[in-house]
């Protein structure tokens, strides 16, 4: 999903840390405690330095993060990782609509049984892709409506993913709003009438670094000051959508989880709130919706 080139190399790159890792920051500065409510921490392009990743997270300010799963054995994997660090790392248990086609009545009772497990804190992600028809729609609908009765049954929020869908989507989430506990629509990157919508619908919204894209993500700015403070969840949705406005950026062009200061910079200014009250806001609003304990 990400889709910047590599930059030229200049002079004057070279004299930064270009194409290294980023450095650590010193946890004695103490910054805000944030919340990464979307994150692919099982993704492959981890598997080196998944521990660093987390490290780097924790002197940024992460505190907890919520580890995304998108297919039955994404979860799994989800699930293994959140109790590797009981009270720091959660989990969902869900099937994207990419890949809606592998939702059979066997995936979805295994899925059921994941989800039930107690590190997953949301059934999802789950909801309608139609940029990319990676499964044909009337499949990715069946395996939403699927998920969301399995989230209304464990009485767990739903994790939800919508891309050039809105309409459907909207149709579906109406028809089984009165079931569902609570839910987030992650990465939210439409327009002020959908969001009017998710907000009317009592939805959460989770906000990306979408935001720090001045092509395409520019619009969010004056949105994001219709989002109630008890409303507003940051994620990077990493590896993908690393913030288009960091300097220097890794070479590898891989987001990661200590970029949510970053993202949460952006927002607070685009809110004209202070950092500060922006990461109060949204980790309260995160532990609220998710359950999470105080850390
Ligand atoms: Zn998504």
């Amino acid at each position: 999903m990400t889709n910047d080139t590599i930059p030229p190399r200049s002079a004057a790159l070279l004299t930064v840390a270009e194409g290294e890792e980023p450095a650590r920051v010193s946890p004695s500065h103490n910054p805000a405690p944030l919340i990464d409510i979307g994150i692919n921490l099982g993704h492959d392009s981890y598997d080196g330095d998944r521990g660093a990743v987390i490290t780097r997270a924790e002197d940024a300010g992460v505190v907890q993060m919520v580890i995304t799963g998108a297919s039955v054995e994404g979860s799994q994997k989800a699930i293994e990782l959140a109790r590797s660090r009981p009270g720091k790392l959660f989990a969902t248990a869900g099937v994207h609509p990419h890949h809606a086609t592998e939702l059979t009545a066997d995936a979805l009772s295994a899925l059921e049984e994941l989800a039930r497990q107690p590190e997953v804190v949301a059934a999802g992600e789950c909801g309608l892709d139609y940029f990319r028809d990676f499964s044909p729609r009337p499949v990715q609908q069946t395996a939403f409506h699927r998920q969301l009765e399995l989230a209304a049954r464990l009485r767990k929020p739903v994790f939800l993913h919508q891309r050039d869908a809105h309409s459907d989507f909207l149709a579906i989430l109406r028809e089984h709003r009165h079931s569902l506990i609570a839910g987030v629509t992650h990465c939210f990157t439409g327009t002020g009438h959908e969001l009017e919508a998710y907000l009317e619908l009592g939805f959460h919204i989770g906000i990306t670094g979408w935001i720090c894209d001045e092509r395409r993500g520019a619009h969010l700015l004056p949105l994001v000051r219709h989002i109630p403070g008890d409303r507003l969840l940051l994620e990077t949705d990493g590896p993908y959508l690393l913030p288009r406005d960091l300097h220097p950026k890794p070479a590898s062009r891989r987001n990661e989880p200590a970029y949510l200061a970053h993202i949460a910079a952006a927002v607070a200014r685009a809110r004209g709130e202070t950092k500060e009250t922006l990461a109060h806001s949204s980790t309260a609003a995160a532990r609220a919706l998710f359950g999470l304990p105080s850390v």
